[in-house]
């Protein structure tokens, strides 16, 4: 396959495991350079030394919920590789609780990490690249902001937060060249997923048409739909990437 991403450079932020870094591997498989962007410094440069070290990656500690860190990671990105040309916004948590029982900080933190956060990466990412009249952001949705799912009032709301925030983002921003797109994965097998009681586990799997799980690399190779030219006319646009699931 032709190398979708020579020469560009992406921020990924999440990036030091799950379907952050199989977006970062697949970036790099196609000649991006990567910063990855994580709460965990430790873990992101462990991870960016396995994806080929600082030639074509690096790890920044990162919050996303502080404008401060994000505008510090794409400083990272132009300092070190010289451009910012795809930024995904993939940091993500769950603190899953039905409003019987979730606490007021839960439901702040969530909306924060996943909507705030993502408002961070999408609007101090355009404001670099609209000076250079191209670039792509790439917003990490969930089916979950789809269909609202029991347990999830902060999630799914922050996450269907997130489908408004990319289309507004895309209109302000198509004239300069800079396309926000969106994915909604359904059940991908991770960190998060895995957690997740055996009984919940078994009744997702029952709703997917396609019968399985969905594996982080199905996720990353949206991402490089999105990001690459291939999605050139493409912009406020949401994939879901399900296996069928709640289509
Ligand atoms: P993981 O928990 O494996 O990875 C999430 C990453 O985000 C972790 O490295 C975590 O760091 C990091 N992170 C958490 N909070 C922050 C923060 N405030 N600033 C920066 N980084 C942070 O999850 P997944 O890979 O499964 O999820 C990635 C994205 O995909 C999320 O947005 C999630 O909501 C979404 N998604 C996942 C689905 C799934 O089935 N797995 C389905 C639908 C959507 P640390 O570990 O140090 O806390």
């Amino acid at each position: 396959m032709n190398q979708l991403l020579e020469g560009r450079v992406a921020v990924i932020t999440g990036g030091a495991q799950g379907i952050g870094l199989s977006i970062a591997r697949t970036y790099v498989e196609h000649g991006a350079r990567v910063v990855l962007g994580d709460l965990d410094a430790a873990s992101a440069r462990a991870s960016a030394s396995d994806l080929g070290g600082d030639e074509v990656a690096i790890g920044v500690r990162c919050d996303v919920t502080s404008a401060d860190e994000v505008q510090t990671l794409i400083d990272a990105a132009i300092s070190t590789f010289g451009s910012l040309d795809v930024f995904v916004n993939n940091a993500g948590i769950t603190r899953d609780a039905t409003m019987r029982t979730m606490t007021e900080d839960d439901f702040d933190l969530v909306v924060d990490v996943h909507l705030k956060g993502t408002w961070n990466g999408t609007r101090l990412a355009a404001a670099h690249m609209r000076q250079h009249g191209s670039g792509a952001v790439v917003n990490i949705s969930s089916l979950s902001g789809k269909v609202g799912m029991v347990g999830q009032t902060n999630y799914s709301a922050a996450k269907a937060g997130i489908i408004g925030l990319t289309k507004a983002a895309a209109k302000e921003m198509a004239h300069h060249g800079v396309r926000v797109n969106a994915i909604q994965p359904g059940l991908i097998r991770s960190a998060m997923t895995e957690a997740m009681p055996q009984k919940a586990w078994d009744a997702k799997m029952a709703e997917i048409p396609m019968q399985r799980v969905g594996e982080v690399g199905e996720v990353a190779n949206v991402a490089l739909f999105y990001a690459s030219d291939l999605s050139s006319y493409m912009t406020g646009t949401v994939a879901e990437v399900t296996g069928g699931r709640f289509m």
